[in-house]
């Protein structure tokens, strides 16, 4: 059976057209610059290599029917007639409390969604969008909602508690619900099934590091806790991202450089991070470049984030009794040896000990510890598409 799989963000959409007899990938692209001057859509289907189709792209509508456009088209195309994709399933930020899984979508369930635009007003918005294109694109073919949100849904109520009135859980749904679960899933799938083991009966730390980045305690495969919180916001430094701060520091700088709430929201979000501590770039390869030939800063903003992904680790081994393996996924985790490297110095204390040779390894899945090690390291390429797939298709079969 057909999948596609489609990944609606701000200004870009991801996709992937698989063939899930045997999960092989047919199709995979993204669509950029939506809305803006640049528009195009990267494509990489029959041929070898990503064509660049340059076309003024004024919303997702467009995007969508150019990426449907190209899955059929006579040259690089990889399918006779779109009549062919039996399912599409949808990555969706935010399920709230309410999904715990992947579901089918229907009225209700969009409504749902829609519910939760409140919790998360960057994201869900235009994932909604995303699946009323298809339905509209599709009419009659099954669409599934796959959510960043659901596989931390097993944290328990001490992890995601946060110290405030209790009524602000109960009114707004103010808790932890953390992100990336998608990937945390996966990798944590993946690693059990490479080294022989039942993730059932592990104690894992994923560590999914890109622009957004967030770290996982995975116990019995189940997350127990995660860094990221109530938004995307909260954990570790990222890219253009604060991570966790003091709260004071807020009305602190909306006094004293005369920025509103909003401002200040979009300062964190978007002015932070490596990139404000550096005052170079949001991109660990720049920073590491400068760092190279002596950037002080660049360093600072390396050792910042480094510190903070190793403190997490200690503090998730407490959290789950122990530990068994190490996971690095995602731009910066699965193609850094030296941030690997930074971060796991000092990680022996848990037994844990990555061979720097092996640890050479860039966009590969790898084991980097060394053979006495207790604790296993690995680097594991995410693939959420495929897992949301894996998902689609899951349920795909119940319905049948
Ligand atoms: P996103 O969160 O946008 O999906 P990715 O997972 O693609 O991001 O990660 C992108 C980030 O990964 C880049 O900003 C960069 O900081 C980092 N990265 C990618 N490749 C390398 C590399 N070879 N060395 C260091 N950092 C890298």
């Amino acid at each position: 059976m057909k999948v596609l799989v489609i990944n609606c963000g701000s200004s870009s959409i991801k996709f992937q057209l698989l063939e899930m007899e045997n999960e092989m990938l047919l199709a995979k692209g993204q669509v950029e610059r939506i809305g803006m001057d640049g528009s195009l859509l990267k494509f990489l289907g029959k041929h070898e290599y990503v064509i660049e189709i340059k076309r003024t792209i004024p919303d997702h509508k467009t995007g969508i029917q150019l990426i449907l456009e190209s899955i059929v088209q006579e040259n690089y195309g990889v399918i006779a007639s779109l009549e062919e994709i039996e399912c599409i399933g949808h990555r969706v930020v935010h399920g709230g409390e309410r999904f715990k899984e992947s579901v089918v979508i229907n009225d209700e369930v969009l409504k749902t969604i829609s519910s939760c635009i409140t919790i998360a007003p960057l994201h869900n918005p235009v994932n909604l969008e995303g699946i009323k294109i298809c339905q509209d694109l599709f009419p009659g073919v099954m669409q599934v909602a796959v959510f960043d949100t659901a596989f931390h849904q097993t944290i328990p109520e001490t992890a995601y508690l946060y110290g405030l009135p209790y009524e602000l859980y109960i009114k707004y749904g103010i808790r932890r619900y953390g992100f990336h679960g998608i990937s945390h899933q996966y990798v944590a799938d993946t690693l059990a099934q490479k080294i022989g083991r039942a993730l059932k009966k592990m104690k894992i730390i994923t560590c999914h590091l890109g622009n957004g980045a967030s770290v996982a305690a995975v116990k019995d495969g189940r997350s127990i806790d995660t860094s990221m919180g109530f938004t995307p916001l909260e954990g570790l430094i990222m890219g253009t991202r604060s991570g966790e701060i003091d709260p004071a520091i807020i009305p602190f700088i909306m006094e004293q450089e005369d920025m509103t709430g909003k401002q200040v929201y979009r300062y964190l979000n978007n002015k932070s991070g490596i990139l404000g501590l550096s005052g170079l770039s949001s991109d660990f390869r720049d920073l590491e470049s400068a760092a190279k030939i002596g950037d002080q800063r660049a360093q600072m903003a390396i050792d910042v984030f480094a510190y903070q992904v190793r403190k997490y680790i200690g503090s998730y081994v407490v959290a789950m009794g122990g530990l068994d393996a190490i996971v690095f996924t995602a731009g910066l985790g699965e193609n850094s040896p030296y941030m690997r490297a930074k971060i796991c110095s000092g990680l022996e204390v848990v037994g844990a000990h990555l061979d720097l040779k092996k640890n050479e390894v860039r966009g590969a899945d790898a084991d980097l510890s060394k053979s006495d090690s207790d604790v296993a390291i690995w680097t594991i390429l995410t693939n959420e598409e495929l897992m949301i797939a894996r998902e689609t298709k899951k349920l795909f079969a119940v319905k049948q």
